[in-house]
C-alpha cells in the first residue's frame, strides 16, 4: 500500500480524538452517537485534497457539526467536506447535511472503499449568499474491484445560513 500524500485516511486511523493536537492527548468527550471519532489528526493532509491539512480544512466542519459551527461557507466546500466524511467514515456529517426531503435513513460507509481523490470540475452560484449551487465532480475510488470513479453533478441548497446537499445526477 502506499504511504505518504494518497494514503487513504484509514491508514491514518487512530483511537485518539480528530481535534487532538498531540497524539496520546486525552480525547475530548466522544460525541459520536455511533461511537466513531474523526479518523485523521489535525496535521494530516486534508482528504479533499487541498492542499491544506485536515484540520483547516474539512476537519473543521466535521468537528463543528455538533457544537455550533463553523459550517461550510459555499456548495464547494460542503461538497468537499462531504467527500472528507466519506474518506473517514463520518456517516453522521454526511447524514447532517443532507437535505431532509432526500436524506436516507442511514449510511452504510464500511464497505471497503477508499477514497483516493477528489477533482472538482465546475461550480455554479453556491457562494454564501446564493441560495442554491451546483458543483461537478469526480471522486476517484479503490476498492477491492479495482479502481473506479463516480462522477456526479450535486446540487445543493442553502438554508438557515448553511448549505445542505439536495441530490445529483451522475454525469
Ligand atoms: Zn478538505
Amino acid at each position: 500500500m502506499v504511504t505518504g500524500a494518497a494514503s487513504p485516511p484509514r491508514a491514518a486511523r487512530r483511537a485518539t480524538h480528530g481535534r487532538a493536537k498531540v497524539p496520546g492527548q486525552a480525547p475530548q468527550a466522544c460525541r459520536r452517537q455511533n461511537g466513531r471519532v474523526p479518523a485523521l489528526p489535525d496535521d494530516a493532509r486534508c482528504p479533499c485534497l487541498s492542499g491544506e491539512t485536515y484540520a483547516a480544512c474539512c476537519g473543521r466542519f466535521h468537528a463543528g457539526l455538533p457544537t455550533g459551527g463553523p459550517y461550510a461557507p459555499t456548495a464547494e466546500t460542503l461538497m468537499r467536506s462531504r467527500y472528507s466524511a466519506f474518506a473517514v467514515e463520518d456517516a453522521d456529517y454526511l447524514l447532517a447535511t443532507w437535505h431532509p426531503t432526500t436524506r436516507p435513513a442511514d449510511l452504510n460507509l464500511a464497505d471497503g472503499t477508499e477514497w483516493r481523490r477528489l477533482d472538482v470540475r465546475r461550480t455554479e452560484a453556491g457562494g454564501p449568499f446564493d441560495e442554491t449551487g451546483v458543483v461537478e465532480f469526480v471522486a476517484h475510488h479503490r476498492s477491492a474491484v479495482g479502481r473506479g470513479q463516480m462522477r456526479e453533478v450535486s446540487r445543493f441548497v442553502r438554508e438557515d445560513g448553511r448549505w445542505y446537499y439536495l441530490d445529483g445526477d451522475s454525469a
